[in-house]
Formats: C-alpha cells, sequence, structure tokens
C-alpha cells in the first residue's frame, strides 16, 4: 500500500503514469486530496471509473493517527501524532488575527541535542516520512476549515514554519517533496515566503534548499560566538558561526525574502548581557541582511536554564534596534499547555546517546562570567 501523501505532485503524475493513467489524472487526485481532504476514492467523482476502481487496492490517503488534542487559553492547539515504534510528534495551529500559522514536525525527536530544547534533551529516533510531514498539515488544514465553518476556497493555515520537533535539514529528503507539496498550486499554494524552514545551521543543506527550493529561511544562532555556540548548539563545531553565516549570505541571492531571519533564544546570564548583544551587531552587520527574532526561553523540566527577565530582552533588543538591525521578540503562545517554541516532546525512543550526554552533562554549559553580564 502507498501513502499518497508521500508524493509530491511530480511523484503522484509518476504514480498514475505506471497505473497506465495520463498526468492530468494525477492534478485531479492531488486537488482532491491536498484542497478538499478527500481520502476516499469514491467521492472522486470526475476521476476515471478505471483509476477510481484501481487505487483503493493499492494506495491509501493517511495522516498519522492522532493521540490526542489539546488546547491553550490563547486558542492556540496542540496535537499529537502517533507515528509508531512508540514514537509521536508534535504539531501546533497558532491562531493570529490576519493569519494562521501551523507549526511542523520533521523527526522523531533531534539529533543536533541543543542544550535549550525538549526535544534536544529526548535525543532521536527516526525522519519523518514525507507522508507525516505533509499529513500534519493536511490534517489540520481539513480539520480547521471544517470547524470554523471557512467557505470553499478559503484557508485556515497560510503560514507553515518548520519549527516543530526536529532538524529539518537533517531529514532533506523527506522535507523536498513536503515542501512542494505546500506550495503546489494544487496543493496548499502557499506563498513562498510563508513556508519558512528553520535551522541550527546543516550549511551543505542550506545550499540545497538553495538552489532547490528556495522558501524563507529562519537560522537558530543563539549566541555571538563560537565558544558559546559550540555550547548551546552543538553542530556549530561542525559547521562554525563564519560557514553558517557565509551561507546565508549565499542563500538570499535566490531566497524569496531579502532577509534572512536569525532567532536567538534568551537565556539568563547565558547570552543575553549588553555586551552579547554589541557582539551580534558585529557579527552580523554590514555581513548579511538579517532581521533578529529573541525568543524568550520556554522552561521544560531539568533543564537548568532560565527565561532572561523582560528587563533584559528589552535592553539586548535596543542595542540591536539602536545599530539598525530590525528586532522582534516572539510573543510566547501556548505555553500552558507545553505548546511553545522548544517545548514540544511528543514520545521519542532515543537510538542515539544525545539523551544521555546531555543528562551525564557531557555537553556542559559553562557559566558566562560576570564580567561579561
Ligand atoms: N531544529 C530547528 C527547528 C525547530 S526548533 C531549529 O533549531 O531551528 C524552533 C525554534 O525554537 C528554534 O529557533 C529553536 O532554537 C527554538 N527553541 C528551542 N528550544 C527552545 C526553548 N526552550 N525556548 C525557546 N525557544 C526554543
Ligand atoms: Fe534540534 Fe532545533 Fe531543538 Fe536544536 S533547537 S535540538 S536543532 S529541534
Amino acid at each position: 500500500m502507498v501513502n499518497l501523501l508521500d508524493f509530491d505532485l511530480d511523484a503522484l503524475s509518476a504514480h498514475c503514469e505506471q497505473l497506465g493513467e495520463r498526468p492530468f489524472r494525477a492534478v485531479q487526485l492531488f486537488r482532491w486530496i491536498h484542497q478538499r481532504g478527500a481520502s476516499d476514492f469514491s467521492h472522486m467523482t470526475d476521476l476515471a471509473r478505471s483509476l477510481r476502481e484501481q487505487l483503493p487496492s493499492q494506495a491509501h490517503v493517511a495522516a498519522p493517527p492522532v493521540v490526542s488534542e489539546q488546547a491553550s487559553d490563547d486558542g492556540t492547539t496542540k496535537w499529537l501524532f502517533d507515528v509508531g515504534g512508540g514514537n509521536a510528534v508534535e504539531t501546533v495551529f497558532i491562531p493570529e488575527a490576519e493569519r494562521g500559522t501551523l507549526c511542523v514536525s520533521s523527526q522523531a525527536g533531534c539529533a543536533v541535542g541543543c542544550r535549550f530544547c525538549a526535544t534536544g534533551h529526548q535525543g532521536f529516533s527516526r525522519n519523518l516520512t514525507t507522508g507525516e510531514i505533509v499529513g500534519q498539515l493536511w490534517f489540520a488544514e481539513h480539520l480547521l476549515r471544517a470547524r470554523l465553518g471557512l467557505a470553499p476556497g478559503e484557508r485556515a493555515i497560510d503560514n507553515v514554519v518548520m519549527m516543530g520537533m526536529g532538524e529539518p535539514l537533517q531529514n532533506y529528503g523527506a522535507l523536498l517533496p513536503a515542501l512542494r507539496v505546500m506550495l503546489d498550486d494544487h496543493g496548499y499554494g502557499l506563498s513562498r515566503r510563508r513556508v519558512t524552514v528553520s535551522t541550527s545551521g546543516v550549511v551543505p543543506m542550506i545550499d540545497r534548499l538553495r538552489d532547490n527550493c528556495p522558501v524563507a529561511l529562519a537560522v537558530s544562532l543563539h549566541a555571538p560566538d563560537d565558544a558559546l555556540r559550540d555550547q548551546l548548539v552543538p553542530l556549530n563545531r561542525k559547521y562554525p558561526l563564519h560557514e553558517l553565516l557565509a551561507a546565508c549570505v549565499r542563500y538570499l541571492d535566490a531566497a524569496p525574502r531579502d532577509f534572512v531571519t536569525f532567532e536567538y533564544c534568551m537565556l539568563d546570564g547565558v547570552n543575553d548581557s549588553i555586551e552579547q548583544a554589541r557582539a551580534l551587531v558585529r557579527l552580523v552587520r554590514d555581513r548579511v541582511s538579517c532581521k533578529i527574532n529573541l525568543i524568550p526561553f520556554n522552561p521544560f523540566a531539568d533543564s537548568g536554564l532560565q527565561r532572561s527577565p523582560r528587563e533584559r530582552v528589552t535592553a539586548f533588543a535596543d542595542v540591536l534596534q539602536g545599530a539598525g538591525i530590525v528586532t522582534t521578540v516572539r510573543r510566547t503562545r501556548g505555553d500552558d499547555i507545553a505548546a511553545a517554541c522548544g517545548q514540544l516532546a511528543g514520545e521519542v525512543r532515543d537510538r542515539t546517546r544525545v539523551a544521555q550526554r546531555l543528562a551525564r552533562g557531557t555537553i556542559p554549559l559553562l557559566p558566562v562570567e560576570p564580567a561579561r553580564r
């Protein structure tokens, strides 16, 4: 049985061809699935009868089963999807006045092991398939449309951020067709500017994304220098800041927006001093066109870290803004249901030693000397 959510339109056309069908049949089928949320082939009335009859025995349309749904007081909704083998991943819908954003997971767990991230602390089990990535959007979009009573053609989700569990650029093979489904006019028809891949900095894959499917790019920076970033984002040891920033500059040649967003998680006493704000200005200004998004740290059990006080976040933002860098502070959403950035944990059967290493403190975090505060 193949899951048709695994296919972008090209792959679906190839599949239909194998069944002896003409390519335009794939477009019809793709539209039924993604634009109308259909999974029952017998309802797809304009499909050739031959196709309608062949499909049920060899294909299905299936998102991962939903284990639970939680709603936050602020309207944020979080779903837990069972992806088998004891793993479950989370997806978050964040309604705003002007738009609806879906935060999508790319892996069960994450192998990068960032010091401040709940997913990183769980270790890594496996990559999600394209169908599991697309399935999160397919499920949420059509459920929300029905719930909100939207008219045909109106959509609930117009913004997708690959900021759920996992490092999307360490699952490039499955990510790429998923992005194509999101962008396809016969699929979700999302604007490239409204599909964001967030990465901790997998340099060669930033280049591939630029060549294959440029969408909005967010890069998790979190530190103004390699010494601190090595500790917070272990991938920095492989791809240090000068390589990462050079990749960002190359990306901008093809990007749908003329800036990269740098995410910077504000950790009390770790990366939030005025001096570090100035170092950040020196690092990025005149080098890469960017906006900086400061994210107040969202705590989780045993993180051993604390959120920077509000005044420190404001003072940090003032330094960046004073230097002419557009800076925003991300509003915390859904933290009452552990749906805020970095709190997604799902269930992960760790198959690496990341979780153990973090627990044993072999990925330690050195305290910042008071002089630097
Ligand atoms: N792996 C990708 C995308 C998922 S994380 C990445 O790292 O970019 C999405 C964002 O949440 C990243 O910027 C990440 O650094 C941030 N984040 C992780 N843990 C966090 C926490 N506890 N509090 C606030 N932000 C966090
Ligand atoms: Fe992985 Fe991103 Fe979490 Fe780092 S912040 S552990 S890259 S999900």
